[in-house]
């Protein structure tokens, strides 16, 4: 399909982005700031953190990643805006993955702040965090690249490769949980939450009717596509729960798309058709190699598909990352009766 290009908001963001550079804490409009916050060993860089004026402070939606150097930038941005990092009365987190909710519970410790996340995403932190559970989790994802016919050789490197990053991620437990459609209690604003599951089970969007704005998280960007995948965490068709939450915020709206990632953008219904023709290409993709391979496991599906670099040179967190989205397409797939499968020590995939 032709590339779809967006419309950045912010010239200077997007060169920012595409630069390597970090963009410039801005005011988006009157008592709307945006605040990049650095993160470590990750391709994005960088969370956008958006800072809400409020008549008695300020609220950020999503935090940043739990180090230092996160937490720094989080307040050297805030004083820009002429805000106090004590300031900040209420943190509302898009979804779980530690570069958005990493830090909201050290700015809840100095703040005094209300975290707010999906219930979805709240049930995840136990299991996922918590030293007691990982195990668990870590064996679970285990069978699961068993099954997906991971070769033994890297099981264990792929099994634990997100271990590494725990320790950056707080275990805080959310104060309120939000509901899709829930408006949230925010002198000054008229935000409403969406909730968008699939890259994440309990991902949420912020919308404001009144101001023209989409907070997008990691559900729409303006040139990544997010990754959305099987794992012992996810429910079992999460592709056919996102492909569902893009038709649900295209319809609204807005001037323009604030995202956590890459720079803010002014199309969204046209970013949307974008993004589910991408997953409809792949869905194709995946039947016809499956078609010439009959009785393939998901991982050699995965290493003959198109990725943004040769096989080869993809690095395991990555790997075990494309697997598991293979699967998701995959689970797609098999519900639509497009494509069998025939379970075994690894599932096997054929035509139908
Ligand atoms: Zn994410
Ligand atoms: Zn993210």
């Amino acid at each position: 399909m032709s590339k779809f290009v967006v419309t950045a908001a912010n010239e200077a963001q997007r060169a920012a982005w595409l630069g390597g550079t970090l963009p410039e804490v801005e005011k988006v409009r009157p008592g709307l700031w945006s605040i990049p916050v650095p993160i470590p060993i990750n391709p994005l860089r960088y969370v956008l953190v958006y800072a809400l004026e409020l008549p008695d402070g300020v609220a950020i939606v999503d935090a940043g990643w739990n180090t230092d150097e996160a937490y720094d930038a989080l307040v050297a941005g805030l004083a820009v805006a002429g805000y106090s990092i004590t300031d900040v009365k209420a943190v509302l987190v898009t979804h779980i993955h530690p570069d958005h909710y990493g830090l909201a519970g050290r700015v809840r410790e100095v703040s005094g702040a209300w975290i707010a996340l999906h219930p979805a995403d709240a049930r995840l932190l136990r299991d996922r965090y918590d030293d007691d559970y990982v195990e668990t989790l870590v064996e679970q994802e285990k069978a699961l690249l068993v099954r997906s016919g991971v070769p033994q050789t890297v099981l264990d490197t792929l099994a634990g490769a997100s271990m590494m990053i725990r320790h950056m991620v707080t275990m805080a437990r959310p104060d309120r949980l939000v509901e899709d459609g829930d408006r949230l209690d925010l002198r000054g604003w008229d935000l409403r939450a969406v909730w968008t599951p699939g890259h994440s089970p309990g991902h949420l969007c912020f919308l404001s009717e009144s101001r023209r704005v989409l907070f997008s998280g990691d559900h729409v960007l303006a040139k990544i596509t997010p990754m959305v995948a099987v794992h012992p965490q996810s429910t079992p068709n999460p592709l056919a729960d996102y492909l569902e939450a893009l038709v649900a915020v295209r319809k609204f709206e807005v001037d323009e798309v604030l995202p956590a990632h890459e720079y803010r953008f002014k199309e969204l219904a046209e970013r949307v058709d974008y993004v589910i023709g991408h997953h409809e290409d792949r869905l194709e993709e995946i039947v016809e190699v499956i078609g010439a391979h009959d009785g393939i496991t998901c991982w050699d599906i995965a290493t003959r598909l198109t990725w943004s670099r040769p096989w080869e040179s993809i690095q395991p967190f990555m790997r075990r990352a494309a697997n598991n989205e293979t699967l998701a397409h995959l689970a797609w797939l098999e519900a639509k009766g497009r494509v069998r499968r025939i379970p075994g020590e690894a599932d096997l995939w054929y035509s139908m």
